[in-house]
């Protein structure tokens, strides 16, 4: 059953950052935004992965995506003002961001969780969402209409026994989520957090090994959602924490 019909045009003329798009829930977003007729900037670590995206996209819609292969760990406050320059500077504006790279870390309990992993987990997952989303939102603010996605997790709104950073680094994102979207409540930027729940990644996979994947729902199963909460039909929606598997429409 549908919960919600985009029309086909929902983004066209948007500008859209989606990160992690070089794979699971990230690259479907992607292809499904440009589908919409958004122009997409296509953000990973993986440049032949966001190559074949960027194929993909070429020839399955009229829109011309632009890759950023960038590696979040990188991004730390010295590089911030670099990665503006070299990686937004062309553009005038920007309509929507998808923060969706996550990286899972080790599942140990955190008696035993290394402080490195600890650490690149925090960044790659909370800390650089923030310098991202400092750096894009001046070019947010030139949009008419704009929203700004952040990924959460069931367990970065309940924390689990040996979920260890990447728990952590999702109740920081919902942090990040409720303090910008307060900050910008009388601006038209919208600033949400979604949770797909159990979704037919590598991700999921790595986490779950001995989960069959087919018992999964695939990442295109989540997309009304995610065309939703990225295009006009959520203005106004702000602070809102979604789940992908009780979303029953608008
Ligand atoms: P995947 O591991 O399949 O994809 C993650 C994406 O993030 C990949 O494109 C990956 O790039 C990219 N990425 C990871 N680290 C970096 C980095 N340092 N710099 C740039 N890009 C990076 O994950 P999912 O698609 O499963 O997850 C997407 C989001 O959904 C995540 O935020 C996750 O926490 C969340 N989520 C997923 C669930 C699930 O069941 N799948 C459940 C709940 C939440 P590369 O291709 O190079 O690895």
């Amino acid at each position: 059953m549908l919960r919600y019909r985009p029309s086909k045009q929902l983004l066209a003329d948007r500008t859209i950052l989606v990160t992690g798009a070089s794979d699971g829930i990230g690259r479907v977003a992607a292809i499904h935004y440009a589908q919409h007729g958004a122009t997409v900037l296509l953000l990973g670590r993986d440049r032949k992965k966001l190559e074949a995206v960027h194929d993909e996209i070429v020839q399955s819609t009229k829109t011309a995506p632009f890759i950023v292969p960038f590696d979040l760990a990188s991004l730390t406050k010295d590089s911030e003002a670099n990665f503006t320059e070299s990686v937004v500077g062309s553009l005038d504006c920007l309509d929507g961001v998808l923060h969706n790279a996550s990286l899972l870390g080790p599942k140990v309990p955190l008696a035993h969780y290394p402080a490195p992993e600890w650490e690149t987990v925090m960044h790659v997952n909370a800390t650089a969402a923030f310098l991202l989303t400092k750096a894009l939102l001046p070019l947010l603010e030139k949009a008419s209409d704009a929203s700004v996605i952040f990924t959460s997790s069931g367990v970065g709104r309940k924390g689990r026994a040996y979920w260890g950073a990447y728990a952590v680094s999702k109740f920081a994102t919902e942090g990040i989520m409720e303090v910008l979207a307060d900050e910008l409540s009388d601006t038209h930027i919208r600033v949400n957090s979604l949770n797909p729940g159990g979704t037919r990644t590598a991700m999921r996979a790595a986490a779950y090994p001995a989960e069959d994947p087919f018992t999964l729902p695939a990442p295109e199963q989540h997309m009304d959602l995610y065309l939703y909460l990225m295009g006009p039909d959520s203005k106004g929606v702000t602070s809102q924490k979604f789940e992908a598997a009780s979303w029953r429409g608008p």
